[in-house]
C-alpha cells in the first residue's frame, strides 16, 4: 500500500489530471505532473510540475525515482515513455492496457477477440484498402485514424464508397478505422475501478450527449431499461478483468435505436462523463483512481442525488469572460473551472454540476446556469 504522505506521478496536465491531484491532496498525499508544458492545469495545483518533453527519457526516470508510483491522464503518452519507468516504479494502470487503448484498431480488435460486441468496423492502410473497407462495412460510415484522435479530431464521415480518395488525403493516416455509423438511441459510460486485490466497483450508468462530436451534457443516472444497464456493467467488469487492469477505466457505450449495445471505446483513465462524481457521488472517479493506484480498498460509488454536468468550451468567451456569478445564483449548480489560459473554441475550459431530486430537474439547472453566462 502507497499510504498518504507519498508522492503520486501523473503523465500529462490537463483538468483530468488537476481533478485528480485535488483528491490526492485532500487525502494527504503529494502529487507530481510532467508533460512538454508549463503553468498547466495539474500543475497550477501539484507540488512539483516537471516540463520536458515525452521522449526525454532521461527526465522521465529522474521523475520517477522520486514518486511511490505513476499513472497518467492523457492516453497519448508514448509507450516508450511508460516503457522506460516501468522498471522504476510501479505504472497504473499497466502499460500494456495503455498500449491497447492507444490504439483505435488494437483496441477494437482486443474486444472483438474476446467476443465483447463492438461497432462493425474494418482496418484500412491503403486507399485500395479504405475502398474496400467501405464497400465491406457499408455507407455511411465514419472514418477514424487510428491514433490521437480525441473530441472527434482524426474523423470523417464516409456517405459512399466513391469517397476513399478524398478521406485517405484528407486524415493522411497510416492505419484507419472505419465504422458502421450507428443510428444511435443513447450513449452511455461506464466508469469502473478494479483495486489492486481485483475488487471492482462501477458508478451508475452516465448518458452522454454530444455536439460536433464534443461531450456537451452528462446525465446520472442514465434513463435506460435496467436490462440494458446491467448488460452494460457486465460488459464492463469482464473489460476490466480481461486487461487485468488497476485503475479506472471509462467504457463508453453506443445504444443502437435497435436496442443493441456497442462498445464504442475506452478511456484508460477518469473520463470526461464522470466529472459529476466530484459533487454528486460519495466517492469521486479521481479519489477511486487515487485509491485503485494506491492499493486502498475502493470507495463508495453511490450516487448522492440525481445530477447533470455541462462542459464549458472556449467558444462561451466569445463576447468576454462568462457572467460566473448568474451561474452561481443556482444553488445547487457547482462551477469547475480548470485554469487554462486561452479560451479557443472547442477547448474544455471547465464545466458545471446541477443536482435536482430528479435527473429533469438536475438537467434543466445545469443548462439554465450554463445559458445564464452569456446574458
Ligand atoms: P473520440 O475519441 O473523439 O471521443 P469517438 O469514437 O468516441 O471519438 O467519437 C466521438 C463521437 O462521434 C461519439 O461519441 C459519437 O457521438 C460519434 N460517433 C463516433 N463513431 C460513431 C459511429 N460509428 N456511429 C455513430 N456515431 C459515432
Ligand atoms: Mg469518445
Amino acid at each position: 500500500m502507497i499510504v498518504p504522505g507519498s508522492a503520486l506521478g501523473v503523465l500529462g496536465s490537463g483538468q483530468l489530471g488537476r481533478m485528480f491531484t485535488i483528491a490526492a491532496r485532500r487525502m494527504g498525499y503529494r502529487v507530481h505532473t510532467f508533460s512538454p508544458d508549463s503553468d498547466t492545469p495539474t500543475g497550477q495545483v501539484a507540488d512539483v510540475e516537471v516540463t520536458a518533453p515525452y521522449d526525454d527519457l532521461d527526465a522521465l526516470q529522474a521523475f520517477a525515482r522520486r514518486v511511490s508510483v505513476v499513472t497518467f491522464e492523457f492516453e497519448n503518452v508514448p509507450s516508450a515513455a511508460t516503457s522506460a519507468i516501468e522498471s522504476i516504479v510501479a505504472v497504473h494502470p499497466s502499460p500494456e492496457a495503455l498500449h491497447i487503448s492507444q490504439q483505435r484498431a488494437r483496441e477494437k480488435q482486443f474486444l472483438a477477440d474476446r467476443g465483447f460486441p463492438t461497432v462493425p468496423f474494418a482496418v484500412a492502410t491503403t486507399q485500395g484498402e479504405l475502398a474496400s473497407a467501405l464497400a465491406r462495412i457499408g455507407t455511411p460510415a465514419i472514418v477514424k485514424t487510428a491514433e490521437s484522435g480525441y473530441d472527434g479530431k482524426g474523423q470523417q464521415v464516409a456517405a459512399s464508397a466513391d469517397e476513399a480518395g478524398r478521406i485517405w488525403s484528407s486524415l493522411g493516416a497510416r492505419v484507419l478505422v472505419v465504422e458502421k455509423r450507428i443510428n444511435l438511441q443513447a450513449e452511455l459510460s461506464v466508469i469502473a475501478a478494479r483495486g489492486l486485490d481485483g475488487q471492482v466497483a462501477q458508478f451508475p450508468l452516465f448518458e452522454n450527449r454530444h455536439r460536433h462530436h464534443i461531450l456537451d451534457l452528462t446525465t446520472a443516472p442514465a434513463a435506460v431499461p435496467a436490462a440494458v444497464a446491467a448488460q452494460a456493467i457486465e460488459i464492463a467488469r469482464g473489460i476490466l478483468e480481461a486487461l487485468d487492469y488497476v485503475g479506472v477505466l471509462c467504457i463508453e457505450f453506443f445504444l443502437s435505436t435497435d436496442g443493441d449495445l456497442m462498445v464504442n471505446e475506452l478511456a484508460p483513465r477518469p473520463h470526461n462523463s464522470g466529472h459529476l462524481t466530484f459533487d454528486a457521488a460519495v466517492t469521486s472517479q479521481f479519489e477511486q483512481q487515487v485509491r485503485a493506484i494506491c492499493g486502498l480498498p475502493l470507495g463508495s460509488t453511490e450516487l448522492l442525488r440525481p445530477a447533470a454536468m455541462a462542459n464549458l468550451l472556449g467558444d462561451l468567451w466569445a463576447e468576454g469572460e462568462p457572467d460566473w456569478a448568474a451561474a452561481c445564483r443556482q444553488p445547487d449548480v457547482k462551477l469547475h473551472l480548470y485554469g487554462k489560459v486561452t479560451p479557443k473554441p472547442g477547448r474544455k475550459m471547465g464545466h458545471l454540476t446541477a443536482m435536482g431530486r430528479t435527473v429533469l430537474e438536475a438537467q434543466d439547472r445545469v443548462i439554465s446556469a450554463r445559458d445564464a453566462l452569456l446574458r
